[in-house]
């Protein structure tokens, strides 16, 4: 496979995104995307759509999934599963119990929020939520701008829902090993999504590495919406040193809410040995 435009990681209604699976898939194809996963937040009820809507348009397609995962002391990182079986019934399976945990959640993040003064947030939140089995901090922000106590959700992250912010609630999301785990079982590759994004010490950073790979773990975002040139130029280190995959990914959640469209990242570096290479 040699995509001249991929893009392997992406959000629709069906978890934080703004644009419904089939529209999602026609922006990207408008954008050039020849290549294109979906890989909304711990669920996979968004692929049927999306694998229909890019067949339409005569764009490949593969499944995708960002699994929440909890590691070390309280971090979050985000798994990204790439090209497995969407029927598979492990991953469902595990997929649903991590989902069943945020509706709680939310209900926990409401009670944060209402002590600062922003009350009615849980169902401010479901306003906004396109799949009630999946409302996330996205939803809480959209509604905190609409009650104007922040201009743009990026501002309600850094005020409210960040973690050491007053909205931030710890929660217990899969394992790293059962997220790798799961969808290696149903024939994906597991991805390291947006490394930057992560707020680790150097040492917890090669620590991540080193246990993901153990676990199985076999790619890497070097390339994220979310990565200046210079964080490009580090993954692309980590991707050499460690053997990784490398995956081009915007994040795109939507039009206004997203520095970067749907397909308009920068290129992999040419050296990198690309996650799609694996699907010839
Ligand atoms: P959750 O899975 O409910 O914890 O929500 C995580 C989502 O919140 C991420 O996937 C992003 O879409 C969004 N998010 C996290 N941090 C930020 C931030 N600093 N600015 C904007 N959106 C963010
Ligand atoms: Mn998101
Ligand atoms: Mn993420
Ligand atoms: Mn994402």
């Amino acid at each position: 496979m040699n995509p001249q435009n991929p893009d392997l990681h992406c959000h629709s209604t069906v978890s934080d995104g703004l644009m419904c699976p089939a529209a999602l898939v026609e922006r990207a194809h408008a954008n050039g995307v020849d290549l294109l996963a979906l890989t909304d937040h711990d669920e996979i009820g968004g692929l049927d759509e999306a694998a229909q809507a890019a067949e339409a348009a005569g764009m490949r397609f593969v499944n995708g999934t960002e699994i929440s995962v909890s590691w070390g002391d309280d971090q979050t990182v985000h798994i990204v599963g790439l090209g497995f079986d969407r029927k598979n019934a492990a991953l469902a399976a595990g997929l649903a119990r991590v989902r069943g945990g945020r509706d709680a959640r939310a209900g926990r993040i409401a009670a944060e929020l209402a002590k600062v003064g922003i009350d009615g947030a849980y169902e401010g939140a479901l306003k906004y939520v396109g799949n009630p089995a999946l409302v996330s901090r996205s939803h809480f922000a959209r509604y905190i701008v609409e009650r104007g106590f922040a201009r743009d959700v990026k501002t309600v992250f850094d005020h409210w829902l960040a973690k050491g912010k007053p909205g931030y609630v710890s929660h217990v999301w899969a394992e790293l090993g059962e997220a790798i785990g799961w969808i290696g079982a149903a024939g994906g590759i597991a991805v390291l999504a947006h490394p930057g994004r992560y707020r680790l010490t150097p040492a917890q950073r090669r620590e991540l590495y080193v246990a993901f790979k153990e676990l199985g773990g076999r790619g890497i975002e070097v390339v994220s919406g979310s990565h200046n040139a210079d964080e490009i130029r580090e993954f692309a280190g980590i991707a050499r040193e460690f053997g990784f995959l490398a995956s081009r990914a915007s994040d795109f959640h939507g039009p206004g809410e997203s520095f970067i469209d749907i397909g308009r990242m920068a290129q992999l570096p040419p050296d990198l040995k690309p996650v799609w290479e694996e699907w010839d």
